[in-house]
């Protein structure tokens, strides 16, 4: 997946095949490699979406229906995992006290469990975002020297991965 500007999609999506293999090789700095073939291409604009409310009486929002993320940490289908456990942990509670699962009384519970933890998902990634879509040459020296001292602590690796890994 190549994310950028609607202007610059606009501008690869008009190039040929052999033209796009060079401007991809060239993105990727070469690690890929020289790149000779590819399929066709589709785009579609990427949105960070997130529903006011994820519950109805009878109805629960999971997964993208209820937000939807730029995927470039890989984080929606584990967010979608994190509200389906969670759903199923409050209904199945709701059964085991014999009370209505899916009054909204107990949807709500889930809703609670859940927004937090994909604001606090969302905000993050979007930071990134922001953060890698910047030219500025001090703002990009910054965040390379970021990223290479996280990759050196692995105290703070391990628990930023164990946090994107769902582990939270
Ligand atoms: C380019 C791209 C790359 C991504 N890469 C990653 C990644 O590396 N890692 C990651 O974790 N996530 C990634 N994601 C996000 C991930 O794909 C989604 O978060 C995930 O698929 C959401 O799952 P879902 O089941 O909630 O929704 P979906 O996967 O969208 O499933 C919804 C399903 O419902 C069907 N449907 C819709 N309307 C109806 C209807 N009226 N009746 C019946 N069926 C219907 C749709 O056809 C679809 O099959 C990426 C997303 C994009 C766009």
């Amino acid at each position: 997946m190549w994310s950028t500007s609607h202007d610059e999609a606009a501008a690869l999506l008009k190039l040929n095949d052999k033209d796009f293999c060079e401007q991809l090789t060239t993105a990727f700095d070469k690690k890929l490699g020289e790149v000779i073939q590819v399929s066709q291409r589709y785009h579609f604009p990427l949105r960070m979406r997130h529903a006011k409310n994820y519950v109805q009486e009878r109805i629960a929002l999971i997964g993208d229906a209820a937000h939807t993320i730029h995927p470039l940490a890989g984080q929606g289908v584990n967010l979608g995992l994190l509200d389906a456990a969670s759903l199923v942990d409050v209904m199945m509670t709701a059964l085991h006290k014999r009370r209505d699962f899916s009054s909204l009384a107990t949807l709500r519970q889930y809703e609670r469990s859940r927004k937090s933890d994909n604001v606090m998902m969302l905000a993050s990634v979007d930071l990134l975002k922001q953060l890698f879509a910047q030219q500025n040459a001090l703002v990009k020296n910054a965040r390379t020297a970021g990223l290479s001292l996280i990759d050196r602590c692995s105290f703070v690796k391990n628990r930023l991965t164990r946090y994107a890994l769902g582990n939270r």
